[in-house]
């Protein structure tokens, strides 16, 4: 019998969990005659896809080719050959009494997979197809191949988001279609088209203090893209199903903005619509302990979350870097428990890093940003993240679970209202 923590995505923390558990759960498990443990994504595509870049790689396949921007998954994992296993599909419903979850696979058919312990990772979607690998690399290559297309003839573009994506695409869309402007330039000397971006709130990119955000916007300035702020996009229409048609913007003050392309760049949503209703907090994030990342609905058991579907987190790589050993080590402690019987070791908790972070390239030659509370300089943004979108830095890594190297060291805190734990 094989015994399955089944993780369901495959993305940044799915990948990332499924290398913990292979390297430090799976090892510590209790040896019982007859029985082995295994790992198993599940994910709609073969490939991670690096949607970071995705702002560089919808405007231009010359400057962010496919095989930098896509991963396949299950070549990550040969070191583990017998104990990893990937299922190409999505997963349709969980039952947690039965502890299987129904999963269509991309061949159409229909499995049940049981599972010893689950581990949440579906992250989310984008209101714009240009930001999220819905079914397959090819699919989505598509997209990009008919955006920018239609991208040669656009003299009107508008971008509705205020945040670190749609500061990044403005930039890119900007920059590709007006060009690079002279070193001293404020602004291009003959743009081609007019790039508007429309921002909710009164300042861009809301993790970053106003300095920093004043800045992005003389960047985007001098890419030909203009800011509107405090207004939202009301509705964006098509103006007819023709090749070409235009798109009727609506903005909150009033305007009306007849644009070649419109991006909607104007948050995310977590894809949980296959959980149970009330696991989900008032955002539709799986809710979880934010400190175990466990979810805590009297109806789970063993299930957590990593990544950007969890309500514990603001999102981002970094701070799955940090969630992933903690939901793992107490998947692990939890399963030791229930497969012995023995007391349980503890929790390892999850601390979130609060500070002032996030790094966003303008276009390819200027950015802004912050590290740990820290500026960051545009220079170095071009060298950390705007020359490649962190591909070289970041990719290779991930997909090889270099952060997870180590088990990581942590003391056991003692679970509410049990006794005879370790505690801190
Ligand atoms: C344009 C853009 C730029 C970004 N830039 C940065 C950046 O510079 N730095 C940074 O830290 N973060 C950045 N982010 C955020 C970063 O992409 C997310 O933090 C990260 O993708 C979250 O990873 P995840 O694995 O939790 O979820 P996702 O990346 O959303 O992956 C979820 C996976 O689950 C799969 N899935 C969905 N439903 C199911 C299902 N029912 N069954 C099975 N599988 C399913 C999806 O297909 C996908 O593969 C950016 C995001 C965008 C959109």
């Amino acid at each position: 019998m094989s015994e399955t923590i089944l993780i369901l995505g495959g993305s940044f923390a799915g990948i990332s969990a499924a290398h913990y558990a292979l390297k430090h759960v799976i090892p510590q498990l209790p040896k019982k005659e007859g029985v082995t443990y295994n790992v198993t994504i599940v994910n709609p595509s073969k490939d991670l896809y690096w949607r970071i870049a995705a702002p560089r790689a919808c405007v231009s396949k010359q400057l962010m080719p496919a095989d930098k921007i896509f991963y396949p998954i299950e070549p990550a994992f040969t070191y583990a050959s017998s104990t990893f296993k990937f299922v190409q599909g999505s997963a349709t419903h969980v039952d947690s009494a039965g502890q299987t979850v129904s999963v269509t696979t991309v061949g159409g058919e229909q499995q049940s997979i049981p599972y010893s312990a689950l581990v949440v990772a579906t992250g989310f979607t984008t209101p714009s197809p240009l930001f999220t690998q819905t079914t397959n690399a090819a699919a989505l290559e598509s997209t990009y191949d008919v955006f920018q297309q239609s991208l040669k003839n656009a003299k009107t573009v508008v971008v509705g988001g205020g945040g670190p994506v749609g500061v990044e695409t403005a930039g890119e869309v900007a920059e590709i279609l007006n060009g690079k402007p002279g070193f001293m330039a404020s602004a291009p000397k003959n743009p081609k088209a007019k790039v508007t971006l429309i921002c909710g709130d009164k300042k861009l990119l809301p993790v970053l203090r106003e300095s920093i955000a004043k800045t992005a916007q003389q960047f985007l300035q001098r890419l030909g893209c203009d800011v509107t702020y405090n207004t939202k996009v009301v509705s964006a229409t098509k103006v007819g199903d023709q090749e070409g048609a235009k798109t009727r913007v609506e903005l909150s003050n009033g305007e009306t903005i007849e644009a070649d392309i419109y991006i909607d760049a104007t948050g995310t949503r977590p894809n949980t619509s296959f959980l149970p209703k009330e696991w989900l907090d008032n955002r539709n994030r799986l809710a979880c302990n934010p400190q175990t990342l466990r979810v805590e609905h009297s109806s789970a058991s063993r299930i957590y979350t990593v990544g950007d579907v969890g309500s514990y987190t603001r999102g981002g790589v970094i701070d799955i870097y940090s969630a992933v050993p903690v939901a793992m080590t107490n998947l692990k402690n939890d399963l030791i428990a229930h497969i012995t019987g023995e007391a349980h070791k503890g929790d390892r908790h999850h601390t979130p890093d609060l500070k002032e972070q996030q790094i966003c390239p303008i276009g390819t030659q200027k950015g802004v940003g912050a590290f740990a509370g820290y500026r960051v300089p545009s220079q170095m943004v071009w060298l950390i993240k705007g020359r490649d979108y962190l591909i070289a830095n970041l990719a290779e890594g991930i997909m090889r679970g270099d952060q997870f190297k180590k088990e990581g060291k942590w003391t056991p805190i003692q679970q509410a209202g049990k006794a005879g734990l370790s505690s801190g």
